[in-house]
């Protein structure tokens, strides 16, 4: 086993890559930006060392001094958490050239996942059903209006580099089509410099479902169920839980087992998520995220499975530690991201936290690297913490939630508690009624 490990990224979930090092006695590099000296993942780190200025271009996303930290320090491998270069193949190369291990998986899948068209292609090849759609890319007006012709509208264009919902345009009749595929391959063109896109039926009224998947390097894939991602606001999802309310024990195994049994066949390494959209008892792919996500906590609760520990285990070559048989669902987990953000513009409000309580009791999580005197930096996400409850179904999870979201105290900047205060009340949250497209309808309703 490794003896030492950095972390490529800051926050909680640098926070949350040091506790399970820490639980199997492997020390820990923080990276840090001159903007987090005094982060929390930083103080928390058995080393650290400062890789540049606060921009993430020249800080967590700049590959030459990262791998010359871990050069520096010693460290035998590389976890990259989520976001920064979790998804960067290139990256993941370069840590293999160096000698170090990559925590994640194989380059090659890396690059085939991080492309939405190469990736359906894969998705449908290994048997995974697909949303109906443009067989690859469209790259004329008139290819377009074929492809929406026949899977009829409305239709979703989608930006092939795509990621945190940018670069997707619905277009309701062949008149706004063309305004809509020139406005999607702009924005795509701009935030991922590539402006390849794709066509797929716009689903009216899905759950966002994702599978979550572990596969070790001897040929075992196991599922651990899935999450329910639907509450989402821009297409970025708020509020996780699983399992979902959709779904029953039949339909989860069913999905569970269409899933390992693609990613078997595609030689996946590592942690990854399958997304779908959910829609009259049907699974659409919609992508596959080759790293542990924000919401990997919901799964954790529910199966007990230390996700980061079976990442670090499964890149030093070890075998699953657990088999799907031995995958039992306890109860109901749900995660709220809590940004520092005004709770009804969204606006970023980064500053000084001057008091801070976090909750506790039975069942509650808090995964956040925030402290009272914490001077959240502007140069970053908004995200200050995770809160997530676990109960024996999902009325004791909700009650949890609730007493939770009123006990917790962050003052200095404005947070979204007091949205998730309202959600954690809203009769169909609470019956589990709610889509994709909920939360954008309730908060134009209710402001
Ligand atoms: P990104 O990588 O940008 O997050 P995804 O493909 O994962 O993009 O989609 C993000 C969200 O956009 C989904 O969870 C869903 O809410 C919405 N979405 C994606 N595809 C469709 C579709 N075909 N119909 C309706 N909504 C969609």
């Amino acid at each position: 086993m490794f003896d030492k490990i950095l972390i490529a990224n800051r926050g909680e979930i640098a926070l949350r890559v040091h506790r399970a090092c820490k639980e199997m006695g492997i020390s820990t590099v923080a990276v840090h930006s001159q903007a987090d000296a005094n982060a929390m993942h930083v103080r928390l780190a058995d080393e650290s060392v400062c890789i540049g200025p606060p921009q993430a271009s020249k800080s967590y996303l700049h590959i030459p001094s990262i791998i010359a930290a871990a050069e520096i320090t010693g460290a035998q491998a590389i976890h990259p958490g989520y976001g920064f270069l979790s998804e960067n193949a290139r990256f993941a190369e370069i840590v293999e050239k160096h000698g170090l291990v990559f925590i994640g998986p194989k380059p090659e899948h890396i690059r085939l996942m991080g492309d939405k068209i190469t990736a359906k292609r894969a998705a449908a090849e290994a048997g995974i059903p697909v949303v109906p759609g443009s067989d690859g890319g469209v790259s004329t007006d008139e290819e377009a209006r074929k492809v929406a012709k026949k899977i009829g509208y409305p239709v979703l264009i989608k930006a092939a580099a795509g990621g945190g919902g940018r670069g997707m345009k619905v277009a309701r009749t062949p008149e706004a089509l063309s305004e809509a595929l020139a406005t999607a391959r702009a924005e795509a063109r701009a935030a991922f410099g590539d402006d390849s896109v794709y066509i797929e039926k716009y689903l009216e009224r899905p759950r966002h479902i994702e599978i979550q998947i572990v596969a070790d390097s001897h040929g075992n894939v196991v599922h651990l169920g899935e999450r329910d991602c639907s509450l989402q606001r821009r297409h970025q999802k708020i509020w996780e839980e699983a399992p979902s309310p959709a779904l029953n024990p039949e339909q989860r195994a069913k999905i569970g087992e269409t899933t390992a049994k693609a990613i078997a066949k595609l030689g996946y390494l590592g942690v990854g998520t399958v997304e779908y959209l959910y829609e009259d008892g049907k699974f659409y792919f919609i992508e596959m995220n080759t790293r542990l996500q924000v919401e990997h906590p919901v799964t954790e609760m529910i199966t007990g499975v230390d996700l980061v520990r079976e990442q670090i285990r499964i890149a030093d070559g070890a075998p699953l530690s657990f088999s799907q048989a031995d995958v039992t669902f306890e109860g109901c987990a749900i995660e709220c991201r809590i940004n520092a953000e005004n709770p009804q513009t969204f606006t970023p409000s980064p500053g000084q936290i001057t008091d801070y309580h976090p909750p506790g009791g039975l069942g509650v999580r808090l995964d956040s690297a925030i402290y009272a005197g914490y001077k959240i930096p502007p140069y970053y996400d908004s995200l200050i913490g995770k809160l997530i409850v676990h109960g024996r179904d999902r009325t004791e999870a909700l009650m949890r939630l609730r007493r939770s979201l009123d006990e917790m105290v962050v003052n200095g900047v404005d947070t979204t508690i007091p949205l998730f205060q309202r959600l954690a009340v809203e009769p169909e949250i609470a019956n589990g009624d709610y889509h994709i497209h909920w939360l954008e309808q309730f908060l134009k309703a209710n402001g």
